[in-house]
């Protein structure tokens, strides 16, 4: 369980600035808070996160950050700056958070406690931004459900000369290891020929017969998938009427895996599961991935400081979760050092992407667990501002030049 921020004092030399952070996100609380419940209470869809990404960005305005809305191409992503009052250029310290809702569920992930921890990190670092060098950098990242916002922001360039890259995800556990799988939306269109279906089904060419076909190939698959490969989807049309051949059908289906090479291996055969269904109907299809699958690369500085910065508050880390999704921040880590951390907002067991993870994203627990969150970042955060010689020991471990001892 949590224990009060108030209560607690973290046990190192730079706890008098910690606790000017915690105290910072404790004044805000409010501020923060309320921008998780309405971004709860009005869940938006990847890309569609215009409502969030315009309350995010007007608390940050507020705050002094220099506001880009939008930011790249895509219209829901922000990025926000403010310099420190100590000058210099280095560090620049990212500060992510994410706004996306699931279609048809809500904040079934809970990305409502991320944008809400991010701006409080955000805000809480901004308090003492005069003992700062470098830059504070918010990221605003739209998508993550679907599509990848994060690396459509890379392309862009906006995460060129960031130092590290730090957010919070909410999880029924406690840990800093994530092992996210390589992961693709694909989207499957058949196309046949309509006809009367008793008339003259004859002249018909049916892409649901296609559709159906396909889905009986990825069952039959699986018995030769490996354990850990995930291919899943559903059917987003699948004609019009009883009394119509269906000439067009459209999937969308998602394929992962924690292996790079296994990945590669399934697309293929996805494509040729998919062709093959065509041919047996005399229909043809589209397949288009959505591109960026990639695992993650671990940082075990960046790691090991929000471990130790969790323990000062009483939070276990419960080590990596053996049942992986997929997320787009294994996009930024490959382009500087980058954490994952997640921290319980529900009971253990709740699964995610359900009703009863939305509920518990809206609770006395995940507001705690968000100002938590927002501290710890902001913790992190200052260690890598106050310290060159950690920024550095975090990009040896991104180069590979410090090979990653065990966390603990
Ligand atoms: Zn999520």
């Amino acid at each position: 369980m949590v224990r009060s921020l108030a209560t607690v004092t973290p046990a190192d030399p730079e706890s008098a600035s910690k606790r000017r952070l915690a105290a910072a996100v404790d004044s805000a609380r409010d501020e923060i808070l309320d921008l998780s419940r309405r971004i709860h209470d009005h869940p938006e869809v990847a890309f569609e996160e215009e409502q969030a990404a315009t309350w995010v960005a007007e608390i940050l305005a507020h705050h002094g950050f220099t506001v880009e809305h939008p930011a790249g191409r895509l219209a829901t992503a922000i990025r926000a700056t403010r310099p420190g009052g100590r000058g210099g250029s280095a560090p620049r310290i990212g500060i992510l958070a994410e706004y996306d809702a699931l279609p048809g569920l809500g904040h079934g992930c809970g990305h409502n406690t991320m944008a809400a921890s991010g701006v409080g990190a955000a805000i809480a670092l901004a308090s003492i931004s005069d003992e700062l060098p470098g830059e504070i950098v918010f990221f605003g990242t739209p998508a993550e459900e679907r599509g990848s916002g994060k690396q459509i922001m890379i392309d862009d360039g906006l995460f060129e000369g960031i130092d590290a890259a730090l957010l919070f995800h909410p999880c029924d556990r406690n840990h800093v290891q994530s092992f996210p799988l390589a992961s693709e939306d694909v989207e499957v269109a058949f196309h046949g020929l309509q006809a009367h279906a008793a008339a003259d089904p004859w002249k018909g060419k049916n892409a649901l017969d296609a559709m159906i076909l396909l889905f009986s190939s990825v069952g039959l698959w699986r018995q030769q998938l490996k354990p850990d490969a995930r291919v899943h989807g559903i059917i987003q049309e699948g004609g019009t009427a009883a009394n119509i051949i269906p000439d067009r059908t459209k999937a969308w289906f998602m394929l992962r895996s924690p292996d790079l090479a296994d990945y590669e291996a399934l697309k293929a055969r996805f494509r040729e599961l998919a062709e093959a269904a065509a041919l047996a109907t005399s229909t043809t299809v589209d397949v288009s991935f959505s591109g960026g699958a990639t695992t993650m690369k671990a940082n075990a500085t960046l790691e090991r400081r929000w471990v130790e910065n969790a323990a000062a508050y009483g939070i276990q880390d419960q080590g990596p979760d053996p049942n992986s999704g997929s997320t787009d921040m294994a996009n930024v880590s490959w382009v500087c050092p980058t954490i994952h951390p997640e921290l319980s907002i529900a009971p253990a067991g709740t699964p995610g992407h359900s009703i009863l993870f939305r509920d518990a994203a809206a609770t006395p627990q995940a507001d705690e667990t968000t100002l938590l969150a927002a501290t710890l970042v902001a913790q992190t955060a200052l260690e890598l501002f106050r310290d060159p010689a950690l920024v550095a020991a975090a990009w040896r471990d991104f180069r590979g030049e410090s090979p990653a001892g065990p966390l603990r």
